[in-house]
């Protein structure tokens, strides 16, 4: 793969590409949220509208609350050798190994790859790289990219692209929304989305694992001396006991920030015995990208990630030292 360190495509050059060319893989990253799926799914619609062939790879499953969006049940899990794509498109990944390792160890270098993302800390890993920081989801991306394909936008990829915008956007309440974000949903609105279904499957079907979760969360939540980090612990054994091992809501992490005064709010939520899923949230100027960065992770400013290796006691040790050293 050739690599063309931080120059950015703008949507007229991908729409040509893709419309050049065909046989298109699309992937999104581990853990997948409802913007990476909300992307992928008007993509792969859009694309096949224009009569190319596309298949979805996900490496994890599509959560419950995003099985209503269009497409999901045709995306597959896992690598097969019937996949012969000559172009891949990885959406809303910031670098290469966000896609999981069971996946990326079957990429073949010899086909043309295309990144097309919003995320500061992406890397530019692809022969063609669209990354617009600004833009407050890689569905007000999409929505660029399928006007760019003159496709029409029909209310299937319309419900998807705005659940992707209401995600990523904490409800269009995050200082990444912007009257560009509100011009693109007011789009997708006139375009036909059902937007009680697309309130009822995100916030309004909460399984009973996930309250209890929630429960779990809240009782484990801790306070900086100072008032100024909050974070909650969620230890493996402690979340399998209530049979929450698979539920991933993304949500439970502002708690944390809600708290008056709380300026970073983390999980640590513990994957597996001795892996960690750290989380970050900013109220104010910090940059939590900047600080999960530091542990190999990444993200935005106010909403960042990282995988820690070691203990829960380890990682919430090393990560509020981080985050103190920041703030103070
Ligand atoms: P969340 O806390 O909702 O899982 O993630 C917040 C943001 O941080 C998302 O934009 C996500 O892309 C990014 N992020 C989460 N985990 C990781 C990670 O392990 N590595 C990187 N590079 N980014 C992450
Ligand atoms: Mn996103």
């Amino acid at each position: 793969m050739k690599v063309i360190k931080e120059i950015s495509n703008s949507s007229e050059v991908i729409a040509s590409q893709l419309l050049a060319r065909d046989n298109f893989l699309l992937f999104g990253h581990i853990i997948p949220d409802g913007d990476c799926i909300g992307s992928i799914a008007a993509l792969q619609l859009g694309l096949e509208a224009r009569g190319k062939k596309v298949e979805v790879i996900l490496q994890d499953p599509v959560p419950d609350i995003y099985k209503f969006l269009p497409v999901t049940a045709r995306f597959r899990h896992e690598w097969s050798s019937d996949i012969n794509a000559q172009n891949i498109i990885f959406l809303d990944c910031s670098d290469i190994n966000r896609i999981g390792e069971q996946v990326s160890a079957n990429l073949n270098s010899s086909v043309t790859t295309f990144n097309i993302d919003h995320h500061a800390t992406n890397d530019y890993f692809a022969d063609y790289n669209w990354v617009e920081p600004g833009a407050a989801a890689t569905a007000e991306l999409v929505f660029a990219l399928l006007n760019a394909l003159q496709v029409k936008i029909n209310p299937e990829m319309a419900t998807a692209l705005f659940s992707g915008l209401v995600m990523d956007t904490g409800k269009f309440m995050y200082s990444s929304t912007t009257d560009k974000t509100m011009t693109t949903a007011a789009h997708l609105l006139q375009a036909g989305v059902d937007i009680n279904q697309v309130r009822i499957n995100l916030f309004e079907t909460k399984t009973r694992e996930e309250i209890l979760l929630l429960r779990l969360a809240l009782n484990n939540i801790s306070i900086s001396d100072d008032g100024r980090i909050a974070w909650i612990s969620l230890p493996y054994k402690e979340v399998k006991a209530i049979g929450a091992l698979d539920v991933h809501p993304e949500s439970i992490i502002n708690y944390t920030r809600e708290i008056k005064g709380v300026e970073v709010g983390m999980l640590f939520r513990e994957i597996n015995p001795g892996q960690i899923k750290v989380g970050f949230r900013a109220k104010g100027a910090v940059d939590v990208a900047q600080i999960a960065g530091k542990i190999g992770g990444g993200g935005h400013r106010q909403a960042a990630g990282a995988t820690y290796e070691g203990t829960l006691a380890q990682a919430k040790d090393i990560v509020t030292k981080l985050v103190k050293d920041v703030i103070n």
